[in-house]
């Protein structure tokens, strides 16, 4: 029997503000720990939240960006449980009116609908020392309590590991275009968890499924749930039965291990959080930063398709390979750069040689797209060959000159001025009889050989289509010179 697997994930992305959602405390990463703490975030009795108008309005962002409806109205709850880091005995967060729902995503395989996208606070951080028994301790840091989150659920459509980490990658890239989150995985400002399950391929019933928590790339996001599908699919087809539980991924290892029984798991008696008043988002609020929001990687795609002529595959490096690309791109074609001739240059010598540089975004690169479209144009219209055009853009990058002065300085220009090349011509025919003999014998390989002679002895500088014009003639002449 075929079994398919069913995915949803959850992702967890801290918002980009300047301080945490409840109180004034700096929101920030790798402070001295409990340097960034009030009695708000610390949970002290008697501190009373106080919502940052900011982070509705990220949160907003990324819902609208997602294809979400936001609600008019939306309620804070208290979710109960016990941790050391969580020093309330509750997080506030949202539970039955969430702030938006209903939106879905676009993926090169598959359309995934997003359940919602609700706001919550962050707890601190538990850091465990010491390996030996004697000197093993956690400290607590209470600096990430408080930190904006949104949580993006989404609905159990993903049929592959691929599309999940394709699905994952694209709410990151999303995300960091909005400037609603930061992307690092490493330090967990962006954090998925999955839950998946399998069954008989085509029944409509859910398997029971297990939550894999801890992935922090999207290689071992699609690892992680690559050896789930398989261990999966290997209990269910010898009759056993999958347990719900929490399971992490170990990839040292590369596998999942079981961390804790959903059976067991808390009930966190959800209640609407008494000190916050529900949240109220006007439509003109929306609509205002509906209008605000950039345009996303995939629409700009398409758009570069549309206007100008590019393939799916060039418009795809142009907006995702180096950061900037696309904008580099479009400064070239208003310059009068040829659409395609900008972007093989962008996805060629220029990347080549940013990344020779050791840099990852065009921003580093010294040369302007206006002076990069001058040296294209030298090159489309023939007056330098694409050999001496890739020198003079090495030139370019150092020297900060024009592609103009350049060719003008070096002597660098094509020479396509037939008076200019006969000599040439007749003195390659001369001095190779063999090849010439061999080509009218019928070789076609002998002619490329003479047009190598000629670039060579041009020092590069011949236009080959008008010496392989001229040589051509010179061959089929009935009185060849030096013959
Ligand atoms: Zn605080």
């Amino acid at each position: 029997m075929d079994f398919e697997p069913v995915i949803g994930l959850e992702i967890h992305a801290q918002l980009l503000t300047e301080t945490k959602i409840f109180c004034g405390c700096r929101a920030s990463f790798g402070a001295v720990p409990n340097t960034a703490v009030c009695p708000v975030c610390l949970g002290l009795p008697g501190a009373l939240p106080v919502l940052n108008r900011r982070v509705v309005e990220l949160a907003i962002r990324a819902s609208l960006a997602l294809g979400c409806t936001i609600h008019e109205r939306s309620i804070f709850a208290r979710k109960n449980y016990f941790y050391p880091d969580l020093p309330k005995g509750y997080q506030i967060s949202q539970y039955d009116q969430p702030l938006a729902t209903g939106g879905e995503l676009t993926l090169a395989s598959t359309r995934v609908g997003i359940t919602r996208v609700h706001l919550e606070e962050d707890a601190g951080k538990s850091l465990h020392h010491g390996f030996a028994d004697s000197d093993r301790a956690t400290y607590l840091d209470f600096n990430r309590s408080g930190t904006p989150l949104i949580e993006i659920v989404t609905e159990p459509d993903l049929r592959s590991a691929a599309a999940a980490a394709e699905c994952f990658s694209r709410i990151r890239e999303i995300l960091v275009t909005l400037g609603v989150n930061d992307g690092n995985m490493e330090e967990g400002s962006l954090r998925c968890d999955a839950n998946v399950s399998v069954r008989p391929a085509g029944a409509a019933a859910f398997g029971t499924k297990a939550e894999v928590k801890n992935v922090n790339s999207f290689k071992y996001l699609q690892k992680a749930l690559e050896f789930e599908i398989e261990r999966q699919t290997d209990l269910v087809s010898r009759g056993e039965r999958v347990r719900q539980e929490t399971r992490l991924w170990d990839s040292d290892r590369g596998e999942t291990l079981s961390m804790r029984s959903k059976e067991e798991a808390h009930d966190y008696r959800y209640f609407p959080e008494p000190d916050l008043p529900p949240l109220h988002v006007s439509a003109e609020w929306v609509d205002e930063i509906r209008g605000r929001l950039p345009e996303l990687p995939e629409a700009r795609k398409t758009r570069l398709m549309r206007s100008h002529g590019l393939s799916d595959y060039d418009a795809d490096l142009l907006v995702r390979l180096v950061a900037g690309g696309a904008d580099y791109f479009e400064a070239m074609v208003r310059a009068g750069a040829p659409p395609k001739a900008a972007s093989n240059w962008i996805q060629g010598e220029v990347r080549r040689t940013l990344k020779d540089a050791g840099a990852e975004t065009m921003a580093a690169v010294p040369v302007s797209p206006e002076a990069l479209t001058e040296l294209v144009g030298l090159a489309e219209r023939g007056v330098i060959s694409s050999t001496v055009a890739k020198e003079v853009f090495e030139k370019m990058w150092v020297t900060g000159a024009s592609a103009q002065a350049i060719v003008d300085a070096g002597g660098l220009a094509q020479i396509g001025d037939e008076s200019a090349l006969a000599a040439i011509v007749e003195e390659i025919v001369a001095r190779h009889p063999d090849p010439v003999a061999q080509f009218r014998a019928g070789k076609v390989n002998a002619f490329g050989f003479l047009v190598g002679q000629i670039m060579k002895a041009s020092h590069g500088k011949a236009n080959p289509k008008i010496a392989s014009e001229m040589l051509k003639r010179a061959l089929e002449a009935p009185n060849p010179p030096g013959v």
